[in-house]
């Protein structure tokens, strides 16, 4: 191994081996906080309520890096990372069992730091509490990204997925032809993912095009978590080749939450043949997968069992519940509501009562 990637392992092992926790996340952000100082001392730091913005160089635009600085793992006495052939991985030295290493996403916050490093013009921004409802991002201070051109998220499981759409697209046609050989070199391919960072931002109305991509870590939120060094770093190398690329570019993007807006009143008076009912029936978000067990329609992930009962599954991975596709829903009926909609009381229940049921968690 080259010098150079030794010392990016040791870098990625020493952010490995910060403890965080939604909540408990002092320790993450004074250890990004005093990297960027000694490392980074021309850069701008603010921190503000939990969320830390760094911003290197001067320019209209800036490429920005986004990732988050807490883990859904518990903080441990005795808490050690181990590298066995460039799989890293955690052990509770206490009770002598392996515990999440935290990748998710301490392997973003690896690459928010290299990045820091390597490139002159950049913005890094670092957003508390994501495992628990994208809380930092929710919050976060939008006018600090007015000159961002566009945001890459890696905070996602595997090697290979770049996420084009949360719940709707997140960037448009000239970002998606500018990436799109870089990603084929990498081994990337563009897939649909769960809500991050980068699509609260989205939702936040940041109009420009972001994206978030696997890094490298595996089986996250559990004990066996581990990091793959040779992923990570291959990720690493991609961000750094679109980064290179694309430049001090602005893409905007006007991001629509299909979700959200395909059960909105306007969109239904107005539904046209593909309305939403028909939609939901074709895709359940409960998919079967080739071992017969349920998994996530949206990240793959396992479910279990939900607190809103049989109607439900609960996702660990979107920490969300996602709708069991059953005859609790009479599809049928919904469909004469579409054809005939008239604004009648009658009409209004049905289409409430299915609001409701589905909007019961939020
Ligand atoms: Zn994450
Ligand atoms: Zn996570």
């Amino acid at each position: 191994m080259t010098k150079k990637l030794l010392k990016r392992k040791q870098l990625l092992i020493d952010t490995l081996s910060v403890q965080t926790s939604s909540g408990k996340e002092e320790q993450m952000i004074q250890y990004i906080i005093n990297f960027c100082i000694k490392y980074v001392p021309a850069a701008k730091i603010e921190v503000d309520n939990n969320n830390i913005y760094v911003t290197k160089g001067e320019s209209d635009i800036y490429p920005c890096i986004v990732a988050h600085t807490d883990t859904v793992h518990d903080i441990h006495k005795y808490y050690k990372v181990y590298d066995d052939d460039n799989c890293l991985f955690a052990f509770n030295a206490e009770s002598g069992t392996q515990v999440g290493v935290g990748g998710d996403d301490k392997v973003g916050i690896w690459i928010a730091l290299q990045m820091l490093l390597s490139q002159d013009i950049i913005k890094c921004v670092f957003f508390h509490s994501e495992e628990i409802g994208c809380i930092g991002s929710s919050q976060a201070n939008m006018s600090w990204f007015k000159d961002a051109g566009y945001c890459l998220q890696a905070d996602r499981r595997g090697s290979k997925d770049f996420i084009n759409s949360i719940s709707g697209t997140l960037y448009g046609v000239a970002f998606a032809e500018d990436v799109a050989p870089i990603l084929s070199k990498y081994g990337y391919e563009e897939t649909s993912g769960a809500i991050t960072d980068v699509g609260q931002l989205a939702e936040n109305g940041i109009g420009v095009c972001v994206a978030n991509m696997s890094c490298g870590y595996y089986a996250p939120h559990s004990d066996q978590e581990i990091v793959e060094f040779l992923d990570a770093n291959n990720c690493l190398d991609m961000v750094t080749h679109i980064i290179n690329e694309l430049g001090c570019t602005l893409y905007t993007h006007q991001y629509t939450n299909n979700w959200r807006n395909s059960y909105d009143w306007g969109d239904f008076r107005g539904a046209s043949r593909n309305y939403w009912f028909q939609d939901q029936q074709n895709e359940s978000e409960v998919v079967i997968d080739q071992d017969g067990y349920e998994t996530c329609y949206y990240c793959e992930g396992e479910l279990k069992e939900s607190e809103y009962g049989d109607g439900f599954r609960f996702c660990g991975d979107c920490n969300s519940d996602v709708i069991v596709r059953d005859e609790e829903y009479d599809f049928d009926e919904f469909e004469d509501v579409s054809d005939n909609y008239d604004g009648s009381m009658a009409h209004k229940q049905i289409v409430n009562n299915h609001l409701s049921n589905y909007y019961k968690n939020k």
